[in-house]
């Protein structure tokens, strides 16, 4: 049976031009950049241009590009490297729809002394930016708010987010993992201080990303050891994955255009396919600014769940929640802070397209789908309570669950 991976928000395919960049540096090229001698100089240079690619792909000078091994160890790098810049702040603001490698930071922090604004999102999954001015102290160290959900893709305003912030005189970081290949992104023309990014979303092997720091942005090693990365991050640098994250970055610049146009159109026609063929279905997120590849849908009172296994039978990979969360029945906190009722929160898919993706592939999601739907919510009593007028039981309203993310 053919695969059809729509479930490119949790890893991408690591693209054949990349692995291909990769493999001089696991048999003739394997010196150490830092090394005096020339065979591991040699290795120097490629170093220097994977740091070129990456810069370029976000409008950054290379000098401002710190490799870590993914977007967790960036995220993490970024909000501990800035508090250990400033000691005396015991306050950050996050958002309550972050991934968990920020989201779980906060917690970490909170555990231990410091004050931590989650601030909440609107039915559309967007912030309110008064109550983001209001939440900012004299003893703010730092604003971290994702560019684009992982969940549904809503985007986020990080321009104006570190415009506000800056007034402020507050550094401003963004977790980009999800933005950053697929949408444009220019640090030359925006006050952003920091940004995560991470290889495997951007069609590079997983256990790669960068960390975008600006010029004259106060930081100190989160990673602490060698001279390695300026003195930013210590650990030999790997460098077969930095080359194939660099050759990744030239590889999704060359195809953004393609990302925003076609993909686009693939993502809009599945959406609109199913709202049309399958009653109770709904978009969450903002439908206008989101991510061209991410569709977050909920079909009412069913489980999530159970979707996929039945879309795993037919070869169809999707997901619900994010990558982190599933595996857990709870809905997830993403969808949960938008205030999407439970019984719309239980059922939602979400699909996550990339340029690997055809017209076939839609085409298979959008015929079996239906019958899907139809086969569980036949079996669901749920549904049944539904078409009978009645109040949804207390398990689609959430009763008094705890959530839990995991991961
Ligand atoms: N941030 C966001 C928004 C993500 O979607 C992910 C991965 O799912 C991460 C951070 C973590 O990135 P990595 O898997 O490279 O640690």
């Amino acid at each position: 049976m053919k695969t059809v991976y729509l479930d490119n928000n949790a890893t991408t395919r690591t693209a054949p031009e990349v692995v291909e960049a990769m493999l001089p540096f696991f048999s003739e090229l394997y010196g150490n950049a830092s090394s005096m001698h020339s065979f591991g100089g040699q290795v120097g240079k490629h170093l220097a241009r994977a740091r070129e690619q990456v810069a370029a792909l976000i409008g950054a000078h290379p000098a401002e590009i710190i490799f870590t091994s993914c977007g967790t160890e960036s995220n993490n790098a970024a909000i501990m490297g800035t508090l250990y810049s400033y000691p005396e702040k015991k306050h950050i603001v996050i958002c309550r729809v972050e991934h968990p490698a920020v989201l779980n930071v906060g917690h970490h922090l909170q555990a231990r002394g410091y004050r931590v604004t989650e601030l909440g999102v609107d039915r559309q999954g967007k912030l309110n930016l008064d109550e983001l001015r209001a939440s900012l102290k004299e003893d703010t160290a730092l604003v971290s708010i994702m560019a684009a959900n992982n969940e549904t893709g809503v985007l986020f305003p990080i321009d104006e987010i570190a415009a506000i912030a800056k007034e402020r005189g507050i550094p401003f970081h963004t977790d980009a993992v999800q933005a950053v290949g697929k949408i444009p992104m220019d640090m030359s023309r925006s006050p952003i201080d920091l940004l995560s990014l991470s290889g495997h979303k951007l069609h590079a092997p997983k256990g790669i990303g960068a960390l975008y720091l600006r010029k004259g942005t106060k930081f100190s090693p989160f990673m602490i050891g060698g001279h390695q990365e300026g003195g930013r991050r210590g650990g030999t640098e790997n460098v077969p994955y930095i080359v194939g994250l660099g050759r990744a970055a030239e590889f999704v610049t060359d195809h953004m255009e393609e990302e925003n146009t076609r993909v686009r159109a693939l993502r809009d026609r599945l959406e609109t396919e199913l709202i049309q063929r399958i009653p109770n279905t709904l978009i969450n997120g903002d439908p206008l600014n989101r991510l061209p590849n991410t569709s977050n849908i909920s079909f009412e009172y069913i489980e999530g769940e159970s979707i996929l296994m039945l879309l795993n039978e037919e070869g169809i990979c999707a997901s619900s929640g994010s990558a982190c969360t599933s595996g857990s029945l709870q809905p997830s906190h993403v969808l949960r802070a938008m205030g999407v009722p439970f019984t719309a929160a239980h059922g939602s898919v979400r699909f996550s397209l990339s340029i690997y993706n055809t017209d076939a592939d839609v085409d298979h999601v959008i015929k079996v789908m239906p019958p899907i739907i139809e086969r569980i919510r036949e079996m669901s009593p749920f549904w049944k309570d539904y078409q009978a007028g009645k109040p949804p039981s207390s398990f689609l309203t959430g009763g008094d669950v705890e959530h839990h993310v995991h991961g």
